[in-house]
């Protein structure tokens, strides 16, 4: 039986688990897949223990993607992120740390018919999110414009992506960067708790795609005005799905059911 789990806090409400536990059925694998809830200051103690306990891997959320980072071999995309979201406790020596994200909204943008190679993209967000999402396409070979709420905190994160430029989150700068984009990603936690948008509807036009990478609500009010602007839309359960589905095929080495996956995740959102 292999285990694999969750390290957060909290982790309650978590949608990995019957994400993964319905591709271990799907595919017939003697796997279980649990949360765990480690005090902060533990953090280390838990990645030790997991080890010794011969899990073999773990997703890492909020609050400890950023600590886990000294407690893992962490690969070359990850620590430029500055967050692991995947331990992979599989191969020999110490475990290894990955941030899925950066594929995972990739991934949901090609799966939408999405070209990312050459696109002109306008980041909106430079946290956690923002920053998996900014190198991601960076790296796959698009142009990226980041805007923040903190300006300089944009203009930070541009300084670290090739090629980007940093911005804050005015309307009219919002307006310009995006008239000639053709990729917009909500990579804020702004449409989570209210139906507000952090892009003016304006703004939007038929020749984007817009990936939301808040995926409770699905559908958010950036989403809506998408669809009314006659862009492509793609929402935060695709990235979400994809970044578990990376992290299914490190660990397990096999191709994801990821039909299964998205239905179960679907169920529950
Ligand atoms: P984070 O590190 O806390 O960053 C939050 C970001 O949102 C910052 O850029 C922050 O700007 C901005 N923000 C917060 N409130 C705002 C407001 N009222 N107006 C404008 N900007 C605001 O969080 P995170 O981990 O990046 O997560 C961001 C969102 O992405 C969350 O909704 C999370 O659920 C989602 N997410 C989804 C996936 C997925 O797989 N679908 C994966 C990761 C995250 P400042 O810098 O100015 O504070």
């Amino acid at each position: 039986m292999d285990v694999f789990g969750l390290l957060g806090n909290p982790v309650g409400h978590s949608l990995s688990p019957p994400m993964h536990e319905a591709a271990y059925d799907e595919l017939g694998l003697e796997a279980r897949y649990v949360t765990f809830e480690p005090e902060p200051s533990a953090i280390e103690d838990a990645i030790d223990g997991a080890e010794a306990l011969g899990i073999a891997g773990l997703n890492v959320t909020i609050p400890f993607k950023r600590d886990v980072l000294e407690c893992v071999e962490a690969d070359e995309l990850a620590t430029r992120i500055g967050a692991v979201n995947t331990i992979d406790f599989t191969g020999e020596g110490a475990p290894t740390g990955h941030n899925t994200d950066a594929v995972g909204a990739l991934r949901a943008l090609r799966d939408h018919g999405v070209t990312v190679d050459g696109a002109r993209a306008v980041v909106v967000g430079a946290g956690g999110a923002g920053r998996a999402v900014a190198f991601g396409l960076a790296d796959a070979g698009a142009t990226v414009e980041i805007a923040n709420r903190t300006a300089s905190t944009a203009r930070e994160l541009a300084d670290e992506v090739p090629g980007a430029t940093g911005h804050g989150l005015e309307n009219e700068t919002l307006v310009d960067l995006l008239s000639d984009a053709d990729v917009l990603v909500n990579a804020t936690s702004v449409g989570m708790e209210e139906d507000e948008t952090p892009v003016p509807a304006d703004a939007l036009h038929g020749d984007l795609a817009v990936l939301d990478a808040v995926y409770q609500p699905l559908e958010t009010r950036l989403l809506r005005d998408a669809t009314a602007a006659g862009a492509t839309t793609v929402d935060g359960a695709w990235m979400l799905l994809y970044q578990g589905v990376e992290a299914f095929e490190r660990w397990t080495g096999r191709e994801a059911p990821v039909d299964a996956m998205n239905a179960a995740l679907r169920d529950r959102l």
